[in-house]
């Protein structure tokens, strides 16, 4: 299911783009605005774990007050959050929330910057976090980004000092950054990182507090606050028409698979900045203090300064081109200052402003999206000048296609517009375009990267860059531009997607779990996409031994680029529980493929082809269940029905208005789907209906609701008392409470075999309090807390059962583990 959101496109401070693939066009005022920012020489690192976790009124006001290159290291890409905008999880939902991350950037002006640490799901403590992470490997990411970036200001956005108060990953992030503070100075610290990028001391770390980490507004008021830097942030931009809040709401609704949409404000906004470690700045509300943020920063930097302090002021709005002969200067002298980090940063920013000034436009544009390695592509070049600045393209050139060699000193007159195509020809790029770091599988809590110079990057960029050699009133100058794809679109104009290449051929099974649970065989469709015109092959089906695929092999033959063709096979499992992957291979002439391509295409981030291993897990249940009718009441929504189906049990939906007595008598089971009693307030008027149908006779199943805003006794016909206690570790041990108990012995026997292989948690919002009649079954707990045993409670009411549980099966069933099936397969049997 796909909500489209309203498009929310603000075209701010442009030299970067709203989509990284479209060309920039920024206006007067935006140019200005990047004027200003070449005459600051300082810049800030904001850190956190999620994306989402990040202050953009800090992170706005750091670029465009301030005027700081101002980056947001985000720990993870925020794979283990929930997705409001479709039905992408995980990497996939990784995929999207580090796109949502670059639009906030591109909203507020900052930088977008990652480490490998993946986002494994919800933990209690930063010692899980680091347990789970290679706490050595995430250190040493953090390290490289100070390196690299050279912030002089370090802003931690949690406390590293609440280990257990707030989200492991949060404290995690700020400990990391305390501890590497220390290590970015001594090359002897990761000297990969200190021989590839030198070291680096940043001046200062502060923590962004608020009175949210006191407890209370009135906490806030009485507590010292001399170690505090006050930092006021609401500002009005009137070059952008839009104030501090307002940008950095704009900023913040860009994660809307969060639903993080958030409405501008205006007028004052006090941030609060405790000082941690370094030199403290001893003019208020100054962060910068203390550290040279001007031209005069540079050896040979002064004259820069003064010439570009002129540029600043002389700046006419109707006609940017004027600056050009003097940010020309400019250039030349930075050009000539000793190598270092602030002349390429520099040198890059004044490129782009002066291309901006003459309103040049540059552009490649591929015929076709997507190409296959050694794929026919034709790239057309568009070079424009609008300004009377005299210019020359001198040549085209690109790694990937060749353009006529016959193009020498191309005038670019005025407002005329040169094009040029490339010589039709293979594609020579082999490298897919797919998101790096899911290319090659990790660990739970780790991406794999191999290729060390992108560790970090949000994404490749450039991939595919044609160079522009330019003459520009007598100077040298190139400018690069990734290759992009564009088309019209009757209703929305002129749509840009990137430019891929994607292999030949991609393989899926749709269903990526099939449960067995008898000793049947199934039929598993398995969909070939061709990646080009004219391809045939053959399929095979790899299977874990035990497991009988017929046939052997199917052949496929399919004539059109992004066409698709199914081929079937038949799977037996083994006689016993067992469970693995099966992984389609495709063979075409002497290669093999191994893919599977899944497009993401939301209206706020850029289109994304995602590369993914083909495969899907087989898994053979050992199981017995009585009854067969289950009636499911949704809740804020689960697959649970989806898995009851695979084990073969009849669900029916059932309706809030549908609850009647007589209605529910037809069901063996009645099962209530996840915080149904926080999303569906109708069920408050239906309690009678469901306690009479288990009075009578009936189970009921309840799944886990959250305390918030819930009135206890409403929930089933006995009374229990929510908590906020999970368990998250999914492999805690798990201790049986009451062993004779018919739902750990029919019609299966369920022992500490059935608690391996959980995923993600145990699961959460245990009740803390119970009514007597309730007998608890499991005992567990985290490492270093208190065993709970309200994850699951069974009572005998009038004839029938009623069943509490905030155990997580709406994971664990859907990821297809055994001992969870075999678990509720019980519970559902209990009055049968
Ligand atoms: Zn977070």
């Amino acid at each position: 299911m796909r909500i489209r959101t309203a498009p929310l496109f603000f075209l701010l401070l442009c030299i970067t783009s709203l989509f990284a693939q479209q060309p920039s066009k920024p206006t007067a005022s935006e140019i200005y605005h990047e004027l200003q920012k070449l005459n600051f020489l300082g810049s800030a690192l904001y850190i956190a774990a999620h994306p989402d976790d990040e202050n953009t009124r800090l992170i706005s006001y750091l670029s465009n007050d301030v005027k700081a290159r101002t980056a947001y290291l985000s720990l993870t890409r925020g794979d283990g959050g929930q997705n409001l905008v479709g039905p992408e999880i995980r990497e996939l939902l990784g995929v999207i929330r580090t796109q949502e991350l670059l639009a906030a950037r591109r909203t507020d002006g900052g930088q977008q910057l990652f480490t490998r640490a993946n986002d494994f799901g919800y933990s209690k403590h930063p010692d899980e976090t680091l347990d789970i992470w290679n706490k050595n490997e995430v250190l040493s990411d953090v390290v490289r980004a100070i390196r690299k970036f050279k912030p002089d200001i370090i802003v931690n956005r949690f406390d590293h000092r609440s280990p257990g108060s707030t989200h492991g990953h949060h404290t995690s992030s700020a400990m990391l950054s305390f501890d590497a503070f220390d290590l970015v100075g001594d090359a002897t610290k990761y000297p990969e990182t200190a021989k590839e990028f030198g070291i680096w001391q940043p001046k200062r770390l502060f923590f962004n507090t608020s009175w949210w980490f006191y407890g209370s507004q009135e906490n806030f008021d009485k507590a010292d606050k001399t170690n505090l830097v006050e930092v006021e942030t609401g500002s009005y931009y009137p070059s952008l028409g839009l104030s501090n809040g307002e940008i950095a709401s704009l900023s913040r609704s860009m994660h809307k698979s969060q639903g993080f949409g958030s409405t501008g404000s205006r007028g004052r906004q006090t941030e609060y900045l405790e000082f941690l470690k370094g030199d403290f700045p001893s003019e208020k509300g100054n962060l910068f203090d203390g550290i040279n943020t001007t031209w005069t920063r540079l050896e040979g930097g002064a004259p820069i300064g003064v010439l570009l302090a002129e540029v600043e002021k002389e700046f006419d709005f109707t006609n940017p081109s004027a600056s050009v002969p003097k940010l020309l200067q400019a250039f030349d002298l930075i050009r000539k200052l000793p190598e270092g980090h602030w002349k390429t940063v520099k040198l890059e920013a004044i490129k782009n402003i002066i291309a901006a000034c003459t309103g040049l436009y540059l552009e490649a544009v591929a015929s076709e999206q997507t190409v296959a390695p050694k794929g026919e592509v034709k790239v057309t070049i568009e070079a424009i000048n609008r300004s009377k600045v005299s210019m020359t393209l001198n040549s085209v050139n690109s790694t990937v296609i060749a353009f006529p060699n016959s193009l020498m000193a191309t005038p670019l007159p005025y407002n005329k517009s040169y094009s040029l195509e490339s010589v039709e020809q293979t594609f020579s790029g082999t490298e897919y375009s797919a998101p790096y770091w899911l290319s090659k599988k990790g660990t739970l809590g780790m991406y794999r990267v191999d290729d060390k110079s992108l560790i970090g990057v949000p994404e490749r960029t450039n991939q595919f860059p044609v160079t522009f050699y330019m003459t520009i009133d007598g100077r040298q100058i190139s400018y690069e531009r990734n290759i992009v794809y564009k088309y019209n679109d009757p209703v929305a104009g002129e749509v840009y997607r990137p430019f891929e290449v994607l292999p030949e051929v991609t393989s899926a099974i749709s269903e990526k779990v099939l449960i067995f649970a008898s000793n049947d065989a199934k039929e598993i469709p398995v969909i070939v996409r061709a990646g080009r015109d004219n391809i045939s092959g053959t399929v095979i089906l790899q299977h874990p031994s035990g497991w009988v695929v017929t046939p052997a092999q199917h052949s496929f033959s399919i004539s059109q680029k992004g066409q698709q063709q199914t081929v079937i096979f038949t799977v037996q499992p083994p006689k016993e529980q067992h469970d693995g992957y099966i992984k389609p291979l495709v063979q075409v002439g002497d290669a093999y493929y191994d893919t599977e391509l899944v497009t993401i295409d939301y209206d706020h981030i850029p289109f994304q082809s995602v590369l993914l291993p083909s495969e899907a897990k087989v898994v053979h249940i050992d199981i017995q269940k009585k009854g067969q009718h289950i009636g499911y009441i949704n809740g804020a929504g689960d697959a649970i029905p989806e898995s009851l189906k695979q084990i073969g049990y009849t669900v029916t939906t059932i309706l809030p208005s549908e609850i009647t007595s007589e209605n529910l008598k037809q069901f063996d089971a009645i099962v209530v789907g996840i915080r149904a009693y926080n999303t569906v307030p109708e069920l408050d008027f239906k309690q009678t209906e469901l306690n009479t149908y288990v009075n009578n006779g009936g189970t009921l199943l309840l799944q886990y609701n959250t305390s918030r805003g819930m009135n206890d006794t409403e929930l089933g016909p006995l009374p229990l008392k929510l908590s906020r206690d999970r368990v998250t570790d999914e492999n805690s041990e798990v201790e049986i409470l009451a062993p004779n108990h018919t739902v750990l012995n029919s019609p299966n026997k369920i022992t500490q075999n059935d608690f391996k292989n959980w995923v993600q948690e145990r699961g959460l919002y245990f009740p803390g309090e119970w009514d007597p009649a309730f007998t608890p079954i499991l005992g567990m707990h985290d490492k270093g807390y208190p065993q709970t045993k309200g994850s699951l409670l069974v009572a005998k009411y009038g004839k029938g059962h009623y069943i509490y549980t905030g155990l997580s099966f709406f994971r664990e069933l859907p990821a297809g583990v055994p001992g969870a099936y075999r678990l509720f397969a019980n519970l559902l049997s209990l009055g049968n």
